[in-house]
């Protein structure tokens, strides 16, 4: 039983491959996890690296509290299950389990003179271990006497054995055929249930993933696309891909334009007669700029939120017409397939074609044209060019008109003194707020009209002058007020971003150093001189010693060869960067004024430098870096180390 945490794991092969990029992931104790995608995305590799088969080329990865990236496969408590069972054709079911147990080498003790299982103990582990798989009659036969599903409860039997903190599965029934993966399936999760281990599963099949998962990690081309419970998954894609790539059938995908006018939006379907207005509270969350009719979208749509039935088709609020191309009868459902451009051909896959789920028994034949009623509620809608989600379930700003006014700032009805630090002229412009720059306890009163709960995060609901507000985690007390973070607003005047956030990410270069030095030691109370090797993290060109935590993680991912000629980039925050008697050179340029904070813009080198200013700073002051917060990542190859 163990918790893993994964910190900006990336492997890169020999061969220039990057087949993991900055994998981020908290595993908790007893979580059944599987790892999804397409063949060489990249979920092997990193099962393989938890595992210990292969390197980790930067990131940290610990088991319970200890980081692992050193640590013998053996050592990591671990067991593995592989697609292709590994078992010894010549030893007997019995002999394949108990193998790894009578190699391990365990503490010696009274029981154990030798530093070895007992036989007793490993007979009582077998036993159980073939109980729990219903293979005990099978303990006798030799592998080729079994068959797939048999030998694969037994690899399953061999890890069981070992009492793992965590197990690993790679694949473990793309052998078997479909009857036989479905039970096994289930077998699996009443067998994680069992043990209360920790569960990491590799698939490509969606299905076993939703099924089996209590996570899942959505892969594609080494980069993660989603961490989340199928249920979200499903409902909430962040993106195109992960919205295709889980359900049966998958998600119709229509293009098209929005655009807004009044309070309804107009939809759009491209090479389609086909178009339907809605409420715009539908569209809360998108960003206004794609519902002016022009930007193409994805709108997503499962085929069980189309409807054909009579009755719901009377009472909706959306509907379009479509040509039926053919039907799939399935017994319980029946799929029809359609296309919305009525010279088109629902046969194949494409920007117009339709897949309805139907419940009822449907009596549409080829050619007929008929209509389908859409559940609003379920529209997904994606950038076309990025795919990303633009109704996200968390937006990330809120966008709204403004007019600046003689150093004030009114939207929504309301208005707000700018801070000295934004200087803008008069004029009206579009106001980015981010959700999480509304905070509880301002002078602003917006109405609370719902949260909902996104996974960890709370997001509060505001009405403001007949808008809706999104505001993430504000905390207690927003009935009272809100306030806004203006250091994070932007404004834009058409193309022209007129006023910017403040940066709060600045990269330095530098290198990581070493030197030969003396150290004054005392051995049995006599001072002595001892040759040391220091280590330094040289910063736009200043030395700083560097902390032994960061020292390790730079040796662990770049080894001691190379880590002293590697370029290296230092990742602070206005709040990461301390002035003081010492450090890295730089000249207050002006103070920005935020009101409730106050941040030093200074020069270092070509570039500006933002540091929260405590107290008055002016002239030349010298920088030193938080080094609990700091970041550090390699330049070349843009890898996060720490
Ligand atoms: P998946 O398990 O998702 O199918 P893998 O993790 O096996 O994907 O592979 C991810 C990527 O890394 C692929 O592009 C694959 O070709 C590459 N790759 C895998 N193993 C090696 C290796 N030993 N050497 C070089 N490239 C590899």
């Amino acid at each position: 039983m163990a918790n893993l945490s994964l910190k900006h794991i990336y492997k890169v092969y020999p061969n220039g491959v990057k087949a993991v990029n900055d994998f981020n992931m908290e595993i908790a104790d007893k979580e059944f996890i599987v790892f999804v995608g397409p063949s060489g995305c990249g979920k092997s590799t990193t099962l393989r690296m938890i595992a210990g088969l292969e390197d980790i080329t930067a990131g940290e990865l610990s088991i319970g509290d200890l980081v692992v990236n050193d640590m013998e496969p053996k050592d990591r408590d671990i067991a593995m299950v592989f697609q292709n069972y590994a078992l010894y054709p010549h030893m007997t079911v019995y002999e394949n389990i108990a193998f790894g147990l009578r190699l391990r080498r365990i503490p010696r003790d009274e029981a154990h003179p030798n530093g070895k299982f007992t036989k007793e103990e490993i007979n009582s582990r077998v036993l159980e271990a073939a109980e729990i798989l219903g293979i005990t009659e099978y303990l006798g036969r030799k592998p080729k006497e079994m068959s797939g599903g048999q030998r694969q409860r037994v690899s399953l039997g061999r890890a069981i054995v070992r009492e793992p903190k965590v197990m690993l599965l790679d694949e473990p029934l793309s052998n078997l055929d479909a009857k036989l993966r479905t039970q096994m399936r289930a077998e699996i999760s009443k067998l994680h249930a069992k043990l209360n281990t920790t569960f990491i599963y590799v698939t490509h099949d969606q299905i076993e993933a939703m099924t089996m998962g209590t996570r899942i990690v959505v892969m594609k081309n080494g980069f993660v696309q989603q961490i989340d419970t199928p249920k979200n998954l499903y409902n909430y894609p962040g993106n195109k891909f992960v919205a295709g790539f889980i359900g049966t059938p998958q998600m119709n995908f229509f293009e098209g334009t929005l655009k807004k006018e009044g309070n309804s939006v107009r939809i759009r379907f491209d090479h389609s007669e086909a178009e339907i207005t809605v409420p715009y509270s539908y569209f809360y969350k998108t960003r206004p700029d794609y519902l002016d009719g022009e930007k193409k979208v994805v709108i997503g749509l499962r085929a069980e939120n189309f409807s054909i039935d009579p009755e719901t088709l009377k009472t909706a609020d959306a509907r379009i017409p479509f040509k039926v191309s053919h039907k799939e009868e399935l017994g319980n459902e029946t799929l029809v397939y359609g296309d919305i451009n009525m010279e088109g051909d629902g046969y194949v896959e494409s920007t117009t074609r339709i897949i309805i789920k139907c419940r009822e028994d449907v009596d549409l034949v080829s050619g007929d044209v008929a209509e389908a009623a859409l559940d609003l509620d379920r529209i997904h809608l994606f950038d076309k060019e990025t795919e990303v989600s633009i109704l996200p379930r968390v937006p990330e700003y809120n966008y709204l008109d403004c007019e600046v006014e003689g150093g004030k700032l009114n939207f929504l009805g309301q208005t707000v003194e700018l801070p000295p630090a934004i200087a803008c002229e008069d004029g009206a412009g579009e106001l980015l707020i981010p959700s999480d720059a509304i905070y509880a306890g301002g002078p602003i009163k917006a109405k609370v009209v719902g949260t909902e709960k996104a996974g960890e995060l709370e997001l509060c609901n505001l009405e403001l002058g007949g808008r809706r507000l999104f505001a993430v985690a504000p905390g207690e007390g927003v009935e009272a007020g809100v306030g806004i973070d203006m250091k994070k607003i932007a404004i834009r005047r058409g193309e022209q971003e007129i006023v910017h956030p403040m940066p709060l990410k600045m990269r330095f270069e530098g290198k990581m150093t070493k030197r030969k030095e003396t150290e004054e030691v005392e051995v049995k109370g006599k001072k002595k001189n001892k040759k040391v090797i220091k280590f330094y993290l040289s910063i736009e060109g200043v030395e700083f010693p560097a902390p032994a935590f960061i020292t390790s993680k730079l040796i662990a991912a770049l080894t001691a060869k190379r880590v002293f000629e590697t370029a290296l980039s230092f990742e602070c925050t206005p709040y990461g960067l301390v002035p003081g008697e010492t450090g890295i050179p730089a000249t207050v340029e002006r103070i920005l004024d935020y009101g409730a904070e106050k941040f030093a813009v200074c020069r270092v080198g070509e570039q500006e430098v933002y540091v929260k200013a405590e107290e008055e700073l002016s002239g030349e002051i010298f920088l030193t870096p938080d080094f609990n917060t700091i970041g550090v990542i390699q330049t070349d190859m843009d890898i996060r180390i720490v």
